[in-house]
């Protein structure tokens, strides 16, 4: 657990109000419910941080069945957190007194989601802000964030801001290779394509499910659209779109799928960056690529030589945006023809910019 959690828990002394932000996947969930299990755990005795995860309790937060730990998201289909929705569920919870004696933890996903009322009107933002306000003495909230920029400064200054770093996948890929038997190459992938969670990426990798995407073959659009995708006509840019969407089976891997695109492209924009200075090309350090080897470093390579830092950088932010749109679209096929097209105008039209 994050070490500044650790100690506050050893000494006793917890916020009322915590703010976890950092990139999807980067375990924000995880370690909120890790949190709550130290504090409410049975069997931890004062001044030892951490749970035990045996005792009832433990086991109750582990199953997502703790009636003293509360996870809310915005309600299904809807983008925002509506303020029937902080009012009726999240506020009446914070009231309740702890069920099990303790603490009671609510955990409030995504709060970016929560909106901000204009001209005096009430919008859901301004009803947890007040429950900030005057928070009932047993119950913690934490509130997650990828954007948190985009909350108001009142409620982010009522909170203790812990951040996390961007996930270390070659960890995990470490680890997916000792004890999941993965080849480095397919681990490494998985773990970008999982941001880097554990959990997620063995959910992704388990073979009992129905619905388990085809790692290699989204491995391999995704290398294909880097290679080769200005100046190929729609009903190719179509093709590519309906083999990602069959090879990820569903929105999970499809996320991940979406943050790597973007990561490849940042690679290509870093690369392409080192030779509009006059560098060697492929001279960028290994330090600061996300794939400095492999296939993706020569798909990265190609696309470098065949754009420039600009045009590859806005690659990347299109295929984050359309990360960050898929939870609101219904349709995953549409939504990748979209952004193929829109990819493939882009850097095409570098091309024809570019003095032959
Ligand atoms: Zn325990």
């Amino acid at each position: 657990m994050a070490n500044c959690l650790s100690q506050a828990l050893s000494r006793g002394r917890l916020a009322q109000a915590y703010l976890f932000t950092g990139p999807e996947g980067s375990g924000k969930r995880r370690l909120a419910a890790e949190f709550a299990k130290a504090v409410l755990c049975r069997e931890a005795g004062p001044g030892v941080a951490g749970a035990c995860g045996g005792c009832a309790s433990c086991q109750a937060v582990d199953g997502g069945r703790h009636p003293d730990v509360a996870l809310f998201q915005p309600e299904k289909g809807k983008t925002a957190y509506p303020v029937r929705q902080v009012r009726e569920e999240i506020r009446r919870q914070a009231y309740l007194k702890p069920a099990l004696g303790g603490k009671r933890f609510l955990i409030v996903d995504r709060a970016e989601a929560l909106t901000q009322g204009t001209g005096g009107q009430n919008a859901s933002a301004d009803t947890l802000l007040k429950l900030l306000e005057e928070p009932p003495p047993d119950t913690i909230i934490i509130l997650l964030a990828s954007h948190p920029g985009r909350l108001p400064d009142t409620i982010r200054s009522r909170c203790q801001q812990l951040r996390f770093d961007p996930p270390d996948s070659e960890n995990l890929a470490r680890q997916l290779v000792a004890e999941d038997g993965l080849d480095r190459d397919e681990a490494l992938f998985a773990a970008h394509l999982a941001g880097g969670d554990l959990a997620v990426a063995r959910g992704l990798l388990g073979v009992r499910k129905k619905d388990k995407p085809d790692l290699r073959a989204v491995r391999e659009t995704l290398l294909e659209i880097v290679r080769s995708l200005p100046r190929r006509p729609y009903p190719e840019l179509f093709a590519l779109a309906s083999a990602l969407d069959a090879a990820a089976r569903g929105w999970p891997a499809l996320t991940g799928a979406l943050g790597l695109l973007a990561a490849l492209y940042r690679d290509a924009s870093l690369k392409a960056l080192r030779q509009e200075a006059g560098g060697e090309p492929g001279g960028v350090g290994g330090g600061v690529l996300t794939f400095p080897g492999g296939p993706e470093q020569a798909a990265t390579d190609e696309a470098a030589a065949g754009s420039d830092a600009g045009r590859l950088r806005d690659a990347a932010l299109r295929a984050l945006e359309a990360q960050e749109n898929s939870r609101r679209y219904p349709a995953r096929l549409l939504l990748l023809e979209v952004l193929l097209i829109d990819l493939e105008t882009l850097l095409s039209a570098e091309r024809l910019g570019v003095p032959s």
